[in-house]
């Protein structure tokens, strides 16, 4: 089976691969010319992964799936949440994102460095009808950076029962516990169940 992904981020693009070789799903990058003009004008991460799922659906047709996702931190009163890919300014690289988060958890008046990584999946079915798939990872924000495996906020972010950050533990762990791994599960679980029914 082949499904379109909505997104231009190669570190959710190689886990997603990872994550669904073993149910031989095959994930195809949107061309990023119809990527473009995406806008993310959704209050939640469920709204977000639905316009992101529509709008590559209109152009492609086929199975299309979308990841919203980010990370919300106890001592920023949910902060970053949807802007996370944003929070550094445009074009913004993972350092200046941890760099950024760790500055403001400093300066904050909570300290509470209790967060959790959330994502929304939105799978949009050949005629267009969508459903939306969550996983939420539970963990804490590290003093400092520490790893360099995975992408964005990795080396800051440290899964709960783990001592290490995401960027610290291998891709097949952090798969096995993070936001994604677990929406992703539950999405290729539903397929898997309604294969006969979706497929005609
Ligand atoms: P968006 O879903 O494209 O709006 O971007 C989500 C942003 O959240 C990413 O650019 C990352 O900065 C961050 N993020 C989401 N998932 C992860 C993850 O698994 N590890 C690290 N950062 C993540």
């Amino acid at each position: 089976m082949r499904i379109f992904l909505a997104t231009g981020n190669p570190g959710k693009v190689k886990e997603f691969r990872r994550i669904f070789k073993k149910h031989r799903i095959r994930i195809v990058v949107a061309p990023a010319s119809v990527q473009r003009g995406l806008h993310e004008t959704g209050k939640t991460f469920d709204q977000n992964a639905r316009i992101k799922a529509c709008h590559i659906h209109q152009h492609t047709g086929g199975w299309v799936l979308a990841d919203d996702s980010g990370i919300e931190i106890e001592a920023l009163r949910g902060a970053p949440g949807i802007r996370s890919a944003r929070y550094a300014g445009k074009g913004a690289g993972s350092r200046e994102l941890c760099e950024k988060i760790l500055r403001m958890v400093r300066r904050s008046k909570s300290k509470k460095r209790g967060a959790r990584f959330v994502c929304a999946l939105a799978l949009s079915d050949p005629k267009g009808h969508v459903r939306i798939f969550q996983g939420i990872c539970r963990g804490r924000i590290t003093r400092e950076m520490r790893g360099a495996r995975g992408f964005g906020y990795d080396p800051i972010f440290m899964p709960c029962d783990y001592g290490k950050t995401f960027a610290e533990l291998p891709a097949a762990i952090k798969n096995r516990v993070s936001h994604r791994g677990l929406a992703a599960r539950k999405l290729a679980k539903y397929l898997a169940a309604n294969r006969d029914k979706l497929m005609n």
